[in-house]
């Protein structure tokens, strides 16, 4: 919650979604603040791009051994401020570690010279390529997961050589100054990683500023006002370096030949995992006419069984929602399902008293056209639809507007990988869901954004190739 966030005085309210009450107050940057350190952060680059690459990774695995140590204090800070279960929490900091250790082994490799033709006697000609750093990266970034999003740009930006100015979302600040410090604590200048505190002003402040590249994270609807804010610069010192990594309405298929019990259990986890607030949770459901009764009276049992309650409490698996507003969303599209004919088989209202909680939903009989089955809900709900066939069930998942995952479950590999070949997504999962690793790109389709994190074509993002022709005299 922002308070006058740009300008002199301003200051971030950090309150705890699980009692609604403040609990901290964080001081904001101003348009000043933001093109002083943006302008720090452009000084400071070629030195640490001038650096060898074994310095830069020898400082990130500090990072990597210091964030392990400090995780239970950063598992509480994170709780505390977006209402993630403490247990879920502890397993996306712990996870970073394998994360970060596939960049600190792949990006020396990818930082060679490649050389394309070699050149033997006098009047040849070598062809190579080097990579060089972009210069200044702008992040602005998601609350939902602050450490794997943020993660997936700034250390293989960091690794290729390039400074970072880093804004972490309004409802995540103090975990955005605690990454900052740790990074600097590692080893890394202060003038080459930088936290912005602030709001969306913040962010369209940082937009304004001479980048080299900007690395956006969030929804559908701001991503498209970061590229109207930098689209005239795109061919100027940004060099087309735009990355939009958004929301998506996930859907997933359970064929007749799959095993209805087990698929229940995945896809329960899939939607209902962080409070259903991953960008790759499981949104819509479709399951084939012949499993329809065993899958949705498994789903909905295991569903039944989730526990909500206090986010600290290690045994929550459903905590508060990060923010108030979303539970106004969800209970629209429950309305919205009920009175267009759908059938509300469990929760379907925010829970009373204290904090941002939201009762875990299923709906059934839904229809295509329905706002549960169109926009992203965040949140901890589903809409299950019946299908014929795998036909009718294909036209469905290509039926949003998005493409960042889909999931298949099925007996037969051929038969979900020619399902999934034919669906609009940046990710295909077979027999699982709600899954990322550092190895595979992550990328979307459509509205679901454009250009890609992790993977080989995640540390490429952050180089630019240079061609050489050395001819020998
Ligand atoms: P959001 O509201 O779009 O905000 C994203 C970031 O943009 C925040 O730091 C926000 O600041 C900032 N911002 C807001 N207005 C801005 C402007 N005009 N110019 C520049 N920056 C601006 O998204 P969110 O609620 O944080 O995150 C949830 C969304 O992110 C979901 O749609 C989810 O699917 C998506 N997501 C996608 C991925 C992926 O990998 N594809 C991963 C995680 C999340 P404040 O928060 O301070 O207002």
């Amino acid at each position: 919650m922002a308070v006058g966030a740009l300008g002199d005085g301003g200051r971030i309210t950090v309150v705890n979604p699980a009692t609604g009450e403040a609990v901290d107050v964080v001081s904001a940057d101003s348009a000043a603040t933001v093109a002083a350190k943006v302008r720090a952060a452009a000084l400071a680059q070629p030195a640490w791009a001038a650096r060898k690459v074994g310095e830069r990774v020898a400082i990130l695995a500090r990072f990597r051994d210091l964030l392990g140590e400090a995780q239970e204090r950063l598992a509480t800070l994170l709780t505390t401020e977006m209402g993630k279960p403490i247990a879920q929490a502890r397993s996306e900091i712990g996870a970073l570690g394998p994360r970060i250790d596939f960049f600190l082994e792949t990006v020396p490799k990818l930082s060679e010279a490649e050389v394309v033709s070699r050149a033997a006697q006098a009047g040849e000609t070598e062809e190579l390529i080097r990579y060089e750093p972009l210069g200044v990266v702008a992040h602005i970034s998601a609350w939902n997961y602050p450490y794997f999003v943020s993660s997936n740009v700034f250390v293989p930006a960091l690794l290729t050589g390039n400074a970072v100015v880093y804004k972490p979302s309004e409802l995540t600040p103090k975990t955005g100054l605690a990454i900052a410090e740790l990074l600097h604590e590692a080893g890394v200048p202060v003038d080459v990683f930088v936290p912005l505190i602030g709001d969306g002003r913040v962010g369209a402040a940082l937009l304004a500023q001479p980048v080299n590249a900007v690395c956006f994270t969030g929804s559908h609807a701001t991503g498209l006002r970061v590229a109207e804010a930098v689209a005239g610069k795109l061919l100027g010192p940004l060099g087309g370096r735009l990355q939009l990594e958004l929301g998506g309405k996930d859907p997933a298929y359970v064929c007749d030949d799959a095993d209805p019990v087990s698929a229940a259990a995945a896809l329960a986890d899939g939607a209902f995992y962080n409070t259903g607030q991953s960008c790759c949770s499981v949104e819509r459901i479709y399951v084939h006419a012949a499993c329809a009764e065993a899958f949705i009276e498994a789903f909905v049992e295991t569903v039944r069984g989730f526990r909500v309650g206090d986010p600290l409490d290690p045994e929550t698996y459903i905590g508060a929602l990060a923010r108030e507003a979303q539970l106004r969303e969800l209970e629209a599209q429950v309305s919205d399902a009920v009175a267009l004919g759908a059938t509300l088989r469990l929760g379907g209202k925010a829970r009373e008293g204290k904090g941002f909680y939201f009762e875990p939903t299923v709906l059934t009989n839904v229809l295509p056209s329905m706002r549960v089955m169109q926009q992203e809900s965040f949140g901890p709900i589903i809409g299950i639809q019946v299908v014929a066939d795998d036909e009718e069930a294909v036209a469905l998942m290509n039926a949003t507007e998005y493409g960042l995952t889909a999931s298949v479950f099925s007996g037969d590999r051929a038969r979900a990988e020619g399902i999934l070949a034919r669906v609009h997504s940046g990710t295909g999962y077979w027999n699982c869901c709600d899954r990322v690793s550092a190895r595979v790109p992550w990328s979307g389709r459509n509205a679901s954004g454009i250009g890609a994190t992790l993977g080989h074509a995640g540390i490429r993002a952050f180089q630019a190739p240079k061609a050489y022709h050395l001819r020998l005299p």
